[in-house]
């Protein structure tokens, strides 16, 4: 069969951990592989379901989560997590069977992708004998810290000879943030996602080998399956929007009528939460820091209120024109605008790579998991950022200037304009991510010739 024709005849089933910052990337990559000609069919726990219509060529099977349908979504991440790897397995398995028991010679089940959250996707892969692959959407580096550090939160007991400066930093990263979650739901989780990898057949990075290097060379000695690093996805699919909050896009106008790289964009993304008392910080650091503003303030920001009606009645008088506020941006889009000069971030890992993407320079406020880790890499390894250390008025504003106006924070813009070139390289033909990304598609081929 002619290599067109066989990656029609070869479908994907993607299988999809519901929050934002997992349901972009995975749609993202599900794009770029079905425009290397492969069919797809997304299947997704029925809670946080993605908008099916944005992507007409796709199928979407929802299947039975059996979580409260009441729930605070992110109150408890890992008790949600465990929920999704046990309540799903037999849903997937039996919706898997049904798909292969009506399979067509023209439109063959090739291989199972999966978020490597859903770890248990690879026991339904196993079961039913085919491959899996495994998806980290966020940096390689937490692969390969989950796999070496089995308690992080017994860092200080834990040998890290024979690790690099850099390695041994990450995981302390690691390790100090992870103190919040349960010691035991955090361990079983770690186990159980080594464990998926060490059986899948192929492993997809969300990242660009050079800003990585170190780790994925780590995660290639540990585990068996060929990595492929094929990203940044958002960069190689195109721009749809896969949001589970309406976008707004008034900010859009309102940006363009901004000065060039004069607008601090804010947002802490999908689920992050501060108090009261640190939104009124944010809302007088902004005011007080002179530059144009646009803030992402989404409802729950502030858990359990719609934050927009906690800020002072004052406030958006004193900032007028110079402040936008929206409840959610089209982000990407945001950060590619002209006006966009700095990107004061929560640091979750779409965000970093979209801002480094863009060539735009971070202040980093990390709150909990890989963001500690990706405030690292931004600040100390790749220089494109500084931290705020505290929610405090005159720390913010201090800390935006820096970053907006002062040499500091131009030098820092340098790095990420050459950084985005660098990233930029590597997706043309013969760059490492081209490269990567033909590679994954021959493997995928090979799977069910
Ligand atoms: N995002 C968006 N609009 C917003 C805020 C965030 O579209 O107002 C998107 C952002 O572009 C990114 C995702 O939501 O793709 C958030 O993912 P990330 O890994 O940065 O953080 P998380 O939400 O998982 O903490």
């Amino acid at each position: 069969m002619e290599r067109q024709e066989q990656q029609k005849a070869s479908r994907l089933v993607f299988v999809l951990y519901p929050s934002q910052g997992h349901i972009n990337p995975m749609l993202q990559l599900a794009t770029i592989l079905h425009s290397k000609g492969f069919s797809i069919t997304i299947i997704h726990p029925k809670f946080n379901s993605p908008n099916s219509s944005n992507y007409p060529e796709f199928t979407f099977i929802p299947i039975s989560d059996n979580l409260p349908e009441s729930q605070d979504s992110f109150g408890d991440i890992l008790g949600i997590v465990s929920a999704l790897n046990k309540n799903c397995e037999r849903p997937l398995t039996e919706c898997i069977q049904q798909m292969l028991k009506a399979e067509d010679p023209q439109d063959r089940l090739s291989c199972i992708v999966y978020d490597s959250v859903m770890h248990f996707s690879q026991s339904v892969a196993d079961h039913l004998k085919l491959p899996g692959i495994s998806v980290r959407t966020g940096p390689a580096a937490t692969m390969f810290a989950f796999a070496v550090c089995p308690r992080l939160d017994e860092q200080e007991s834990m040998s890290l000879d024979g690790k690099s400066d850099l390695l041994s930093l990450l995981l302390k990263e690691l390790a100090f943030s992870m103190k919040k979650f349960t010691a035991h739901g955090l361990l079983e989780f770690r186990a159980a996602v080594t464990d998926s990898v060490q059986r899948c057949s192929a492993l997809i990075f969300n990242t660009v080998d050079f800003i990585e290097q170190e780790a994925l060379t780590k995660v290639q000695e540990l585990f068996s399956a060929s990595a492929f690093t094929i990203g940044p996805f958002h960069k190689l699919a195109p721009t749809i929007s896969s949001s589970l909050l309406k976008e707004d896009s008034h900010c859009i106008s309102w940006l363009n009528k901004q000065a060039p790289k004069s607008v601090i964009y804010v947002s802490f993304g999908s689920i992050a939460s501060i108090d009261e008392k640190e939104l009124l910080e944010t809302a007088w650091g902004l005011a007080n820091c002179e530059q144009p503003f646009l803030w992402v303030v989404r409802p729950g920001l502030v858990r359990g209120s719609n934050c927009l009606e906690l800020l002072p009645i004052n406030f958006q008088d004193s900032v007028g024109e110079r402040g936008c506020i929206v409840e959610w941006a089209p982000q990407k889009e945001v950060l590619a605008n002209d006006a966009a000069g700095g990107f004061w971030s929560h640091c979750g890992w779409n965000s970093t790579l979209e801002s480094i993407c863009e060539g735009i320079p971070m202040l980093c406020r990390p709150f909990f998991g890989d963001q500690n880790v990706n405030r690292r890499y931004v600040c100390d390894v790749w220089n494109v950022g500084l931290e705020l250390e505290e929610f405090e008025r005159g720390k913010i504003e201090k800390a935006i200037k820096t970053l907006m106006v002062d040499t500091e924070g131009e030098e820092m813009r340098k790095k990420a304009t050459h950084l985005k070139e660098k990233v930029g390289l590597s997706l043309k033909e013969g760059g490492s991510c081209y490269n990567s990304l033909n590679d994954l598609a021959e493997k995928i081929l090979s799977f069910r010739p």
